[in-house]
C-alpha cells in the first residue's frame, strides 16, 4: 500500500476531482518549467488559493489522531526531526524495539537523512518499521506562514507542496518507497493545508499521547506518560535524541504495557480516525 512518489494515488487524488489536470500533469513540458510540481501547484492554487484558513493547531479536521476501534492496540510513532541539535540516532531505542519486536512508524525529516542515510536504509528494510514523511524543512503546515513554537510555517501553497513532495522524493530515493503518512514539523496544521496534503495522496497523522515532549521528558516522565496509554492511542516520541530519557522510559514501559495486554502496531496495520 505504499504510495509511489508522485504516483498513482497522487494522480488519482487530483484527477478524481478535476479530470483536466491529468492532461496537464502528463504533458508537463520540462523545457518550460523545471519544477515538476508546477501543474499540481497551479491546480491546488486554483482550488484553494482564495480560501483563508480558520483553524490552527494539532487537532484539525482531517488529522488522524487515533486507531479506530476498541482493541488494545498502541501505535508508537518516532520522529526524526533533524534540527542542528537533533541530528542523532537513538541506537538504544531502536535496538530495544528490534529485540522486543515492537513495530513503529518512523517520521523522517529530510535534514536528518543526510548523516543517517545508511541507518535509514537499514530501518526501511526491516518490516518491523515503516517510513513516513516529517517534512523537508520541518515547518508547520500552513498556507499563510503561521508559526508554532517560534517556527515559521510554510508561507503559501507552493511551499507546502515542496515541504511534502520534496521530502517524499528524498525518502523514495533512499528507501525505494514513497511514504503514505505525513506529519508536519511541530505537528501543527491549518485545515486548508490538511486538505492539500490529502489531495497529494497523504494521510495526515497527529497523535493522542505525548510520549516525550520533544525528547525533553525524563525517563520517569516518559514511563508515566506511556503507562497512561489507552486502547487506540497514537504515541509521539523521538528517535533523534540519544541521551534523552526516551529510550529508558520506553524500555521501562513497554514490558508492562505488554503485560496489560496491549499489542503494538504500525500505522499501516490498522485503520485510523
Ligand atoms: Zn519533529
Amino acid at each position: 500500500m505504499y504510495r509511489k512518489y508522485l504516483g498513482v494515488l497522487t494522480l488519482a487524488a487530483i484527477t478524481a476531482v478535476a479530470p483536466p489536470i491529468s492532461a496537464a500533469l502528463s504533458n508537463t513540458d520540462i523545457s518550460v518549467s523545471t519544477d515538476p510540481f508546477q501543474p499540481a501547484k497551479k491546480m491546488l492554487t486554483e482550488r484553494y488559493g482564495n480560501i483563508s484558513p480558520k483553524l490552527w493547531g494539532e487537532v484539525v479536521p482531517g488529522v488522524k489522531t487515533r486507531i479506530s476501534g476498541t482493541d488494545k492496540l498502541i501505535a508508537l510513532t518516532l520522529d526524526a526531526c533533524g534540527s542542528a541539535r537533533g541530528i542523532g540516532i537513538d541506537q538504544r531505542l531502536v535496538e530495544f524495539l528490534e529485540q522486543e519486536q515492537v513495530p513503529a512508524t518512523l517520521f523522517i525529516n529530510a535534514r536528518w537523512v543526510g548523516p543517517n542515510r545508511s541507518t535509514l536504509q537499514r530501518l526501511a528494510a526491516n518490516p518491523l518499521f515503516e517510513i513516513a514523511n516529517h517534512g523537508l524543512h520541518h515547518r508547520p503546515a500552513s498556507v499563510n506562514g503561521r508559526q508554532a513554537y517560534g517556527i515559521a510555517g510554510t508561507r503559501n501553497i507552493s511551499e507546502l507542496v515542496d515541504e511534502i513532495e520534496l521530502n517524499n522524493r528524498k525518502l523514495s530515493e533512499v528507501t525505494g518507497h514513497g511514504p503514505r503518512y505525513f506529519r508536519s514539523g511541530t505537528a501543527y496544521y491549518d485545515e486548508v493545508a490538511v486538505k492539500i496534503a490529502a489531495d497529494l495522496g497523504m494521510e495526515v497523522v497527529g497523535f493522542s499521547l505525548l510520549g516525550d515532549a520533544g525528547a525533553t521528558f525524563s525517563r520517569e516522565q516518559v514511563r508515566r506518560a506511556l503507562l497512561a496509554a489507552k486502547p487506540g492511542d497514537i504515541v509521539i516520541l523521538h528517535m533523534n535524541h540519544p541521551g534523552s530519557g526516551t529510550a529508558d522510559g520506553v524500555m521501562d514501559a513497554v514490558p508492562e504495557l505488554k503485560r496489560r495486554g496491549f499489542r503494538f502496531v504500525r500505522l499501516s496495520d490498522v485503520a485510523l480516525q
